[in-house]
């Protein structure tokens, strides 16, 4: 085995954004070592994934091996489910209205990660070391990694796809704010009497969303969020107990439940560093952001960051980890990202809160949301590809001063 390796592009970590990443970075001609551990354990949770973000995994031939898993999303649902003061009306977004069939697909990890690691594994231009980076070292002109197989990895750029604790991010000494969250969520599919009619349903409630997102045939996922001791009782319940717990919280909508084997619990938290590249290290994922699962942000944003980066790097092919292409990568993932967290953790805090103002306020939103079509036609917009709602709304305000 060649234990002194010059590549242009390593990517630690291997979860689905550093497969991604991995398998883009590869296909736009680079040299790529990848750097993780072959998932182990099941991945019980679902994800959903805007059209946008299939487009990028159709375009790396991963989409056709998952479609027949997966269910559409055509309509999503907010519903105010607090027993509060003040309280927002139900907000539905349907893709038609925005003249699209659906938004995007709810994919099985199950099904995705494996389909990922599979397209790495087959790719030529990916060499994979199923081992952990132990020590980085990061100098002016490349990012050395040392691994815990005892071999060296040498390259240009480090995407670091290492997950919420990014040890690669740490050692590019970028900063972080940090929150651990009171809330926990618990996760599981289950199957109902009725037809979900390919909707998606988000209960807001005092602990945090309570969300049912279709899969194929009479099943969904949930992804519960409560306070962690809540989340330990519900995952501890026996089925038929369970099972009348979320028909109960759904207020029957899908008929009779039934939660099929396999719950997991995963505590939640919420990360944002303060740059997003320094010192030879772009951070990608969960590394550049960390925030509680609400509207089905976090891979979208995480393959967006992918995708950027990539376009930046094929700007600045000889050398993709200097200072100019990382300020660039920075420079253009800021408001992407913090505009996401922001508007997830505001919105988490104002379910949480007790405070009348962060009541009104989300309600208001909310019921403007609700109640005027071009608005929430904006929103559907700019939740599928950012900048897209503030450019359907540029053309319409443009047609009617020509009017
Ligand atoms: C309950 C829940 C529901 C969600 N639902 C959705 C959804 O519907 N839609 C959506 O878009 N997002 C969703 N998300 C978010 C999504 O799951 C995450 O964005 C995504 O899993 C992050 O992937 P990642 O590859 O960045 O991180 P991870 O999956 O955490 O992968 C990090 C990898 O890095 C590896 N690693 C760590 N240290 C090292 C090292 N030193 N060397 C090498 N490798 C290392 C780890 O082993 C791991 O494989 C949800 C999240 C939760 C918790």
């Amino acid at each position: 085995m060649d234990h002194q390796k010059t590549a242009p592009i390593l990517v630690a970590g291997s979860g689905p954004a550093g497969l991604i990443a991995a398998l883009g970075f590869a296909d736009a001609g680079f040299a790529v070592t990848l750097v993780g551990p072959e998932a182990g354990g099941l991945d019980g949770r679902t994800t959903a994934l805007m059209n946008p973000a299939l487009k990028i995994l159709e375009r790396l031939r991963v989409l056709d091996e998952v479609r027949s898993k997966a269910a559409p999303l055509k309509v999503m649902r907010i519903v105010d489910a607090t027993s509060r003061l003040v309280r927002s009306p139900v907000v539905t977004f349907r893709a038609s209205e925005i003249g699209e069939d659906e938004f995007g697909l709810n994919l099985p990890n199950s099904a995705l990660n494996p389909a990922l690691a599979k397209a790495v594994a087959a790719h030529s231009g990916i060499e994979w070391r199923k081992s952990m980076v132990e020590t980085w070292r990061l100098d002016a002109g490349h990012a050395h990694a040392i691994l815990a197989d005892g071999s060296e990895v040498t390259a240009s750029l480090a995407v670091a796809a290492d997950g919420r604790l990014s040890p690669a991010r740490e050692a590019a000494g970028i900063s972080t704010s940090a929150r651990s969250l009171p809330q926990a969520a618990l996760v599981l599919n289950f199957g109902h009497r009725g037809e979900h009619a390919f909707t998606s349903t988000e209960f807001h409630t005092e602990t945090g969303p309570f969300t049912q997102v279709p899969l194929p045939g009479h099943r969904s996922s949930l992804v519960w969020v409560v306070e962690p001791e809540t989340a330990k009782e519900l995952a501890a319940l026996d089925d038929a107990t369970l099972s009348m717990r979320v028909e109960q919280q759904m207020q029957s909508m899908l008929g009779r439940v039934s939660v099929e084997p396999g719950r997991q619990v995963y505590p939640l938290s919420g990360v944002t560093p303060r740059r997003f590249a320094r010192n030879r290290v772009a951070l990608v994922g969960e590394a550049a952001h960390v925030f509680p699962p609400i509207g089905a942000q976090g891979l979208n944003l995480g393959i967006r960051d992918i995708d950027d980066l990539i376009e930046i790097a094929c700007k600045n092919k000889d050398d993709p980890g200097a200072v100019k292409a990382l300020a660039a990568y920075d420079f253009r993932r800021r408001p992407d990202i913090l505009a996401r967290s922001s508007a997830v953790n505001l919105l988490n805090r104002s379910l949480l809160s007790d405070m009348l103002p962060a009541q009104l306020a989300r309600s208001a939103g909310l019921g403007v949301l609700g109640g005027f079509a071009p608005l929430r036609a904006f929103f559907m917009r700019e939740g599928l590809r950012p900048g897209s709602g503030f450019a359907a709304l540029a053309g319409g305000l443009r047609k009617q001063v020509r009017r």
